[in-house]
């Protein structure tokens, strides 16, 4: 028996994505699938269904709305493919096997210069076999993960997404347009999705990883550096969010931009291990367990 709430796929995908969501469950031959997608009262957009089928198979359909035409015109206009390829990426990494055509005929995620330029039709399927290498999965962190995957692929492409700004960093009239530009790449939210979901929530640089620490409270929390010197940022640089970005916490984040360009990440571990003789944070273990149960908090998810 699958057991999957689909207010609770809903819930992790609108803290995910920062946009309204709706999530649908249907039952085919008793195999749960579901349809999710963006909110979408004017049906412009899509929705991708995923199926579960013989609880070993999990497969992922992009489906068009009635109205979509404009919408997938656009994904083809985005100039900044980087994001949807990297995502793209990661799923193969992960297992999967991905195909996607554009007006019908495959493309190829090496080659973004051969895709078509007028994108007329979309489709995409994307097929994960086990679910997972051992065991029986949780079916349902496995429809919250892919799903929320195959989501991040297709609105990268989108304009449906809010792109977080840089609150302006006081003090650095100069060079204030560079950084508003490397923020930019840092903070939207769905290059940051995939450089944790590829590289995890511990600081790169000192190990650091503010669950064991915090607990609750910091669950999923990171900062998220951009690794490429601005100067590399220019029209027609592709962004690789899963190299390009590193996660970083807040000290280790300041030290990089103790200089102009910052350091290198491997610079800054390089001087903390001279100094320590060991990134400090990465054989930490339980020292903080305390009765957090009796910590009563909110977290504010803006911070
Ligand atoms: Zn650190
Ligand atoms: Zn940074």
């Amino acid at each position: 028996m699958i057991m999957i709430d689909k207010d609770t796929v809903r819930k992790k995908l609108e803290e995910m994505f920062d946009i309204p969501f709706s999530v649908q469950m249907l039952n085919e031959n008793n195999e749960p699938a579901f349809v999710i997608g963006p909110e979408d009262p004017g049906k412009e957009f899509f929705t991708v269904r995923i199926y579960i089928r013989n609880q070993i198979r999990l497969m992922m359909d992009f489906i068009p709305q009635k109205y979509s035409v404009n919408f997938i015109h656009s994904m083809g206009e985005q100039a900044e493919k980087g994001t949807f390829v990297s995502y793209w990426k990661l799923m193969k990494m992960r297992g999967a096997k991905v195909t996607i055509k554009v007006n019908r005929k495959e493309i190829d995620p090496a080659d973004v210069d051969s895709w078509p330029k007028d994108w007329s039709v979309f489709e995409a399927r994307i097929t994960k076999m086990p679910i997972v290498e051992d065991g029986l999965p949780d079916y349902e962190s496995a429809v919250i993960e892919w799903g929320s995957l195959m989501m991040g692929m297709v609105l990268a492409l989108a304009d449906i997404v809010p792109i977080e700004t840089e609150p302006t960093l006081k003090g650095y009239s100069e060079g204030e347009i560079k950084r508003t530009e490397v923020n930019r790449y840092e903070r939207n939210p769905l290059n940051r999705k995939l450089c944790v979901a590829a590289n995890g929530y511990d600081c790169s640089i000192c190990g650091f990883d503010f669950q064991k620490v915090y607990g609750e409270l910091g669950n999923q929390f990171i900062h998220i550096h951009h690794i490429t010197p601005v100067s590399k940022i220019g029209p027609g640089y592709m962004i690789d969010p899963i190299k390009d970005l590193t996660p970083v916490c807040p000290n280790c984040h300041a030290m990089l931009h103790r200089t102009d360009p910052p350091l290198q990440p491997e610079q800054l571990k390089m001087i903390l291990m001279a100094r320590t003789g060991k990134m400090l944070f990465s054989d930490f273990t339980q020292q903080y367990k305390v009765a957090e149960e009796n910590i009563k908090y909110d977290i504010d998810t803006d911070k």
